[in-house]
């Protein structure tokens, strides 16, 4: 079990040459082996069939021989019956004597006396002693096949001389010659034989044209069935019969197995062998190293390395594999490229940063991860922002009249499908002298307003279907964003705006005045603030009403805002008091502003619908940086404190901070009560 288990883990860890190998061999040997087994067993059925055959023409023609001799001692003993007296011996042996000569020389012919006396002779010499006695039980017994003591083996028949008691017997010694005889009657040319006379396990007699038959043969032969033996380096088919008296007559023949050898097994073998190289060679060439190559990228694929190419090499499965895993690669790579873009674009573009900055990165990330020459967003104008446009790919190219012309940043604008295009610029395009050739464009469009458009763009580049995607969800991020940062900004807006007057309010004029005063302070700079007060606003309501009040507002606010400088911030502080905050502007200056506005508004009539149009008058405090502080950041109080005065003392009038810094006492002291300009003409001082 352990071993089987051993086996089968070899096995499985084996590479493919060594298996095919292994297989070929082991199909190779069992085509060789099994009919050359076959062929082996029909070989030696064969010749044992054949050799049975032949001992049993053998001993049949043992039978005929035996046959004659019974027929020629009944003719001698008939002729002694008619001729002699049996019982006179000379007469008897005269008879016998003269019969012998047509027989064998070998042979013995005799007359068993009634009176139990042997008259025998063998040629036309008398016999006696032992062999006689030997031949004379035996007929005395009716046997025809006689072995003597000395290990001799005779053929005998008999037959009782008529009229007497008295019998003549015939005895033929089955030697070396008679058995030659015989083999030589049943030998073939192709298929020589060898006759074996055994008794025991001793051989009588032998011989034939076998070479290489000997008395050692004697033991392996047994009496049936027909088998093949083998002595020495020789096999032999042999088959045997008894033939009476203890003795087996076998005849062998040469048996050289079936006509394939093993010559040829050897032949196959090597063939194999051959087999086996060539197919560990394709195996190696066609299979492994094509197997091993796929086991590699595919490898590389799974460690998350998409970038490596997997090669298909040949058109077999293994090609056909590789192909297929090569498709399988692109597409992950090009599905993880786009989620990476998508992930990093969407990382991008909610940044807290500037817009521009923003759509700066994503064009950056965008060129390389489709790696393109140029990758560019032109953005039109709108409420939050003047046209403009951002590009990576280390060029500066004004992108004026993109936007409106037939190029394909224009197109692509324009278009109103769903997705990206992919277009070419034509030499009179405004695109041709960004020198690349191939755009895919995608409108910035969030539901009927298009924002801009976004291009990729190479001078060889191929857009595919992916790339065409990548472009269209990006844009689609973008236009998002874009829509967001315009929704900021109006946000942002309507947070800082005053909804009734459109000037800056409370809040949006905290948050400048402290950057103000930081601003001037570090840059040593002039900061003035005015802190203009309606008067008798309250009275202006109770009269006319409230929205007449809101009117009024209204057209104080457009009167200040006509009275002062861009660079100037003009706030509404709270109900009908305002200010403003005037960067690198003196005290006198200030001063003349004030005085400039309150002159305004005095000079405006408020118009109010189906009312008589009404007069405005207003207070106002001014104080200034560093003439009055050196701490900018009391200004707001100071200015605060003059409006104050300008009320108590009468009010449409401005006054200017009475305060002086320090460091101004010593340089130059500012004239604190001039004012006295203005339809009132009144002066102010604190
Ligand atoms: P003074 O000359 O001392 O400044 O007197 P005044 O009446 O202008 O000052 P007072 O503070 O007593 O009244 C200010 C009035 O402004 C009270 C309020 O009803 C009115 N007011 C504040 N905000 C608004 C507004 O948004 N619309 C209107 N119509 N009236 C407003
Ligand atoms: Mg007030
Ligand atoms: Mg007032």
């Amino acid at each position: 079990m352990r071993g089987v288990r051993r086996l089968s883990g070899i096995w499985r860890g084996a590479s493919f040459s060594l298996k095919f190998a292994a297989v070929i061999l082991v199909a190779g040997v069992t085509i060789a082996v099994v009919p050359l087994m076959l062929a082996e067993a029909s070989a030696r059925t064969q010749a044992e069939s054949s050799a049975a055959d032949r001992v049993s023409v053998a001993s049949n023609l043992i039978a005929g021989q035996r046959a004659s001799l019974a027929s020629f001692i009944a003719g001698v003993g008939r002729q002694l019956a008619a001729d002699r007296d049996v019982s006179v011996t000379s007469a008897v042996r005269a008879t016998l004597t003269e019969d012998a000569s047509v027989i064998g020389t070998d042979d013995v012919l005799g007359v068993l006396q009634t009176g139990g006396g042997v008259v025998a002779v063998q040629g036309s010499t008398p016999v006696a002693g032992a062999l006689t006695d030997t031949v004379v039980r035996a007929v005395s017994v009716g046997a025809t096949t006689v072995a003597t003591p000395e290990g001799g083996a005779w053929m005998v028949a008999a037959s009782r001389i008529p009229g007497t008691a008295a019998m003549a017997f015939v005895a033929r010694p089955l030697t070396a010659a008679f058995i030659n005889t015989v083999a030589h009657n049943i030998d073939t040319a192709t298929a020589p034989v060898g006759i074996l006379l055994i008794r025991g396990d001793r051989t009588v007699a032998m011989a034939g044209n076998v070479h290489a038959v000997t008395q050692a043969l004697a033991t392996s032969i047994s009496t049936s069935p027909p088998s093949i033996v083998s002595l020495d380096s020789h096999r032999f088919a042999a088959a045997s019969t008894s033939i009476g008296a203890g003795l087996t007559l076998a005849v062998v023949t040469p048996f050289s197995g079936p006509p394939v050898g093993w010559q040829s097994i050897l032949l196959l073998l090597a063939v194999i062998l051959v087999a086996m190289l060539f197919i560990v060679v394709v195996v190696q060439i066609d299979l492994r190293r094509p197997l091993q190559r796929l086991d590699v990228a595919v490898a590389a694929l799974g460690s998350g390395d998409f970038d490596r190419p997997v090669d298909a090499g040949s058109v077999d499965e293994v090609g056909r594999l590789g192909a297929s895993f090569e498709a399988m690669r692109t597409q992950v790579r090009s599905t993880m490229r786009i989620t990476a873009c998508r992930a990093a674009v969407a990382m991008e573009l909610s940044h807290a940063q500037p817009l521009e900055g923003a759509l700066a990165a994503v064009c950056a990330e965008l060129r390389r991860s489709m790696d393109v020459d140029m990758a560019m967003i032109v953005v039109s104008g709108s409420e939050m922002s003047d046209p403009f446009a951002v590009a990576d790919g280390g060029r500066r190219i004004a992108f004026d009249g993109f936007l409106e012309g037939q190029g394909p940043l224009g197109e692509g604008y324009r278009y109103a499908g769903l997705g990206a295009i992919v277009l070419g610029a034509t030499a009179d395009a405004p695109e041709a002298r960004l020198d690349v050739r191939e755009f895919c464009v995608a409108p910035l469009r969030v539901g009927k307003h298009v924002h801009g458009v976004l291009a990729v763009a190479g001078q060889n580049s191929t857009f595919t279907a992916g790339d065409s995607d990548l472009v269209a969800s990006t844009a689609e991020q973008i236009s998002l964003a874009l829509e967001r940062y315009r929704f900021l900004a109006v946000v942002q807006r309507q947070a800082s705006v005053d909804d009734l007057t459109g000037l800056y309010n409370h809040r949006f004029l905290i948050d400048s005045l402290g950057q103000q005063v930081a601003l001037a302070e570090r840059l040593a700079a002039p900061l003035a603030i005015l802190m203009l007060d309606i008067d008798h606003f309250k009275a202006l309501n109770d009269t006319h009403g409230h929205h007449a009040g809101d009117l009024a507002l209204i057209s104080f606010a457009q009167t200040v805002l006509g009275n002062v400088r861009r660079a100037d911030l003009t706030a509404r502080y709270g109900g009908e008091e305002f200010v403003v905050l005037m960067p690198n502007t003196s005290a006198r200056e200030a001063f003349l502003v004030a005085e400039k506005i309150r002159v305004a508004v005095a000079a405006t009539d408020v118009q109010l619908p189906d009312r008589p149009p009404v007069h405005l008058s207003v207070s106002v405090g001014a104080a200034a940086y560093p003439e009055n502080t050196d701490n900018a950041a009391e200004l707001f109080g100071l200015a605060d404190a003059a409006l104050y005065q300008a009320k108590r003392m009468g009010r449409d009038r401005t006054c200017l901070s009475r305060r002086a810094s320090p460091a101004m006492v010593q340089d130059a002291p500012v004239n604190q009560s001039e004012s006295n300009v203005g339809t009132g003409n009144r002066r102010s001082s604190e």
